[in-house]
C-alpha cells in the first residue's frame, strides 16, 4: 500500500525571501482571533480552495473562520505550481542558450548555470506572490484566521488545537497529500517529494523520478536542463496517463531531447545506499538494473488529505482514496458541510479547486443550485511543449456513443511557431460530426496553456468552431493554430454539390 509523505517542518527560514513568504503565510506570534459564538462559513484549510471561499464569503458579509495547520495558500503557493513554475522558467531559459546558435546567438563559451540563484529567483516570487495571501490582508479583509488543525467534534463543531468554533455551514478543503510509491528500503534511503524538493540547497548530480505524472516530467526536464543526470521511471507504457497517446508521445520524446533517461513499463522495486548514493533497482518487462543516483525524487500521485479531521463525528462520509465524498453541488453527507478542491475532486489542479470553492459559496450560503458537472475546466502540463487540454477525449466521447470529428494543425504549418522555432506539436479540437459544436481540444505547443483558454472560452459561451474562423485575430500569432483548424472545419461545409452550384455562380 503506497502511504503519505510526512510534511516537513519549514518554518525555519532559509533566506530572507523564506522569511518574508513566512511571515505572510505563517507569521510567528500570530494572535488568535476571539471566536463568535457562531460563524456563518468555518473553512479548514488555506489553500486555493479554502482562500477563495474565506474570501468570496467575507467580502458577501459572512463571519468567516479560516483554519490552516501549515502555511496559508497551500499546495499551489508554498510546494507546488508557483515554486514548480519559477524553475520552469529558469529550465526554459537553459534550453533557448542551448538553442542558441540556432537564433544566431553565440552560445556561452562555459556552462553558465548557478543553482543558488535560480532557486533564490523562485523563492523572490514565491514571497511576492504570498502578499496576497497574507494572515495580515486575510484579517484586513473581515476573516478570523486560526493556525492550526482543525478536528471535527461534531455535526456543527470543529476544534483547532483545544479551541472549539461553532459553524452554520463548513467547507473542508484540506488538499491532497503526496503518495509515496511502496518500494522496500525507500522510507530508509530517503527520498524527496514536492514538500522538500524546493529546499534543495545543492543541484543533485543525478536524480531518480518515481511516477511520470505531470509533476514527475515537469520536474524531470527541469533537472536535466539544469544539468543533473536525470532518469524518470514510470509504470505505464507511456507518461501523462490523463492525455492522448500522441501528446504523451511528444512529451516522452521532449524529455528524451533533453538528455533524460526514459524507463517506462519500468517499476522500481529495492533501494538501498552506497556511501552517499542512493541504489535503485529497477525491474522492466523482467530485466532487472540497477542504477546509482544522489537523490530519488517520488511524484506518482496524490491522495487527498482527510487523517485527522475526525470526520466521524462530524458523520461526513469520505474513503481513503476518493476523499470527502460530495454530490455534484460539492455537499457531503452532513447538510451543513461541503468540500472543495484536492480533497474530493478527482482533477487535481489549483483552477478547479478555485471553481469548486465559488461553487460551494454560492450553494452553502446562498441556496445556490451550482453544479460542479456544468464546468468546463481546462488544465496543462508545463514541460515544453506544453499539453493543455479541456472537455472530452475522443475515447470518452465515444464512451457516450457522441460521434466525434477531429481538426488536427500540426503546429510546423502554423507560421508564428516557424518563426519562433517552435514547431513541435499540434492543436486537435473534436467536434461533434455533423455540427460545429465544440466537444474538447489537446494542444501541444510551447505555450499550449495560454492557447487552451480561447477553445475554454469558445465552449463556456456555447460558440461553434465554425464561428472562430470569423474571429479576426493579431498576425502571427501561435494561437493561430486554433483559427486554421476552424477554417478545415469551415471548409467541411463546400460539400460537392455545393462547390457545383458556386462553381456555376462563378464561371457563368
Ligand atoms: C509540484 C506541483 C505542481 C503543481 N502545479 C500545478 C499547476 O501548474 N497548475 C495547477 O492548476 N495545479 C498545479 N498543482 C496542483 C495544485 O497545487 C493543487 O491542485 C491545489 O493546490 C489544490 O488546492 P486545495 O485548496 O484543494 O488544497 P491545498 O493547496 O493542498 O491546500 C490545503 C490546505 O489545507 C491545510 N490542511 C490540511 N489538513 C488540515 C487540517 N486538518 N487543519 C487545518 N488545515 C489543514 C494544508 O496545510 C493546506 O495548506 C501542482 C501541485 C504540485 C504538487
Amino acid at each position: 500500500m503506497p502511504s503519505f509523505a510526512a510534511i516537513p517542518d519549514r518554518v525555519q527560514p532559509m533566506s530572507p525571501e523564506d522569511a518574508e513568504r513566512l511571515a505572510n503565510v505563517r507569521p510567528g506570534g500570530w494572535r488568535r482571533p476571539k471566536p463568535l459564538s457562531v460563524y456563518q462559513l468555518v473553512v479548514i484549510g488555506a489553500g486555493p480552495a479554502g482562500l477563495v471561499a474565506a474570501r468570496a464569503a467575507a467580502a458577501l458579509g459572512a463571519h468567516v473562520a479560516l483554519i490552516e495547520r501549515h502555511q496559508l495558500g497551500g499546495d499551489c503557493l508554498n510546494d507546488g505550481c508557483i515554486p514548480s513554475k519559477s524553475l520552469i522558467r529558469t529550465g526554459r531559459l537553459l534550453a533557448d542558450m542551448r538553442d542558441a546558435t540556432n537564433f544566431g546567438a553565440v552560445p556561452p563559451a562555459e556552462r553558465v548555470f548557478d543553482f543558488r540563484a535560480a532557486m533564490l529567483r523562485m523563492r523572490r516570487i514565491t514571497a511576492r506572490i504570498s502578499r496576497t495571501d497574507s494572515a495580515m490582508n486575510l484579517a484586513r479583509e473581515g476573516i478570523h484566521v486560526f493556525f492550526g488543525t482543525a478536528r471535527f467534534t461534531s455535526a456543527s463543531t470543529v476544534d483547532v488545537d483545544g479551541m472549539p468554533l461553532c459553524f452554520k455551514k463548513a467547507l473542508i478543503a484540506t488538499g491532497s497529500r503526496s503518495m509515496l510509491p511502496d518500494v522496500p528500503g525507500l522510507a530508509e534511503a530517503g527520498f524527496l517529494t514536492n514538500e522538500t524538493v524546493f529546499d534543495l540547497q545543492v543541484l543533485p548530480k543525478s536524480l531518480l523520478v518515481i511516477g511520470g505524472g505531470p509533476l514527475g516530467c515537469e520536474l524531470a526536464q527541469v533537472f536535466a536542463r539544469f544539468g543533473s543526470r536525470t532518469l524518470i521511471s514510470h509504470r505505464e507504457p507511456l507518461f501523462l496517463p490523463l492525455e492522448e497517446r500522441d501528446a504523451a508521445q511528444m512529451v516522452s520524446d521532449a524529455l528524451a531531447r533533453d538528455g533524460v533517461e526514459i524507463h517506462l513499463n519500468s517499476t522500481a522495486t529495492k533501494v538501498w545506499m552506497e556511501g552517499d548514493q542512493r541504489v535503485v533497482e529497477l525491474v522492466n518487462d523482467g530485466n532487472t538494473a540497477t542504477t546509482r543516483v544522489d537523490h530519488i525524487l517520488t511524484g506518482i500521485g496524490r491522495v487527498p488529505a482527510v487523517q485527522g479531521l475526525n470526520l466521524e463525528a462530524a458523520g461526513v462520509a469520505y474513503d481513503a482514496a476518493n476523499g470527502v465524498h460530495v454530490d455534484d453541488f460539492l455537499r457531503t453527507s452532513n447538510p451543513r458541510i461541503f468540500a472543495a478542491g484536492d480533497v474530493c475532486l478527482q482533477h487535481r489542479y489549483t483552477n478547479t479547486a478555485e471553481a469548486s470553492a465559488r461553487i460551494v459559496v454560492r450553494n452553502a450560503l446562498f441556496l445556490g443550485r451550482r453544479r460542479m458537472s456544468a464546468l468546463t475546466i481546462p488544465w496543462c502540463t508545463y514541460t515544453d511543449p506544453e499539453v493543455a487540454h479541456v472537455g472530452l477525449h475522443v475515447k470518452q466521447a465515444r464512451q457516450r456513443r457522441i460521434p466525434v470529428k477531429t481538426f488536427t494543425i500540426p503546429m510546423h504549418d502554423v507560421d508564428r511557431a516557424i518563426a519562433d522555432s517552435e514547431e513541435n506539436g499540434f492543436v486537435k479540437i473534436h467536434v461533434r460530426e455533423g455540427s460545429d459544436k465544440i466537444l474538447g481540444a489537446t494542444i501541444v505547443a510551447r505555450h499550449a496553456g495560454e492557447m487552451i483558454n480561447s477553445v475554454s472560452l469558445a465552449m463556456v459561451a456555447g460558440i461553434g468552431l465554425r464561428a472562430l474562423a470569423n474571429v479576426v485575430q493579431a498576425y502571427p500569432t501561435q494561437g493561430a493554430a486554433i483559427k486554421q483548424a476552424a477554417d478545415a472545419c469551415v471548409r467541411t461545409r463546400l460539400t460537392p454539390t455545393l462547390f457545383k452550384l458556386a462553381r456555376w455562380w462563378l464561371l457563368r
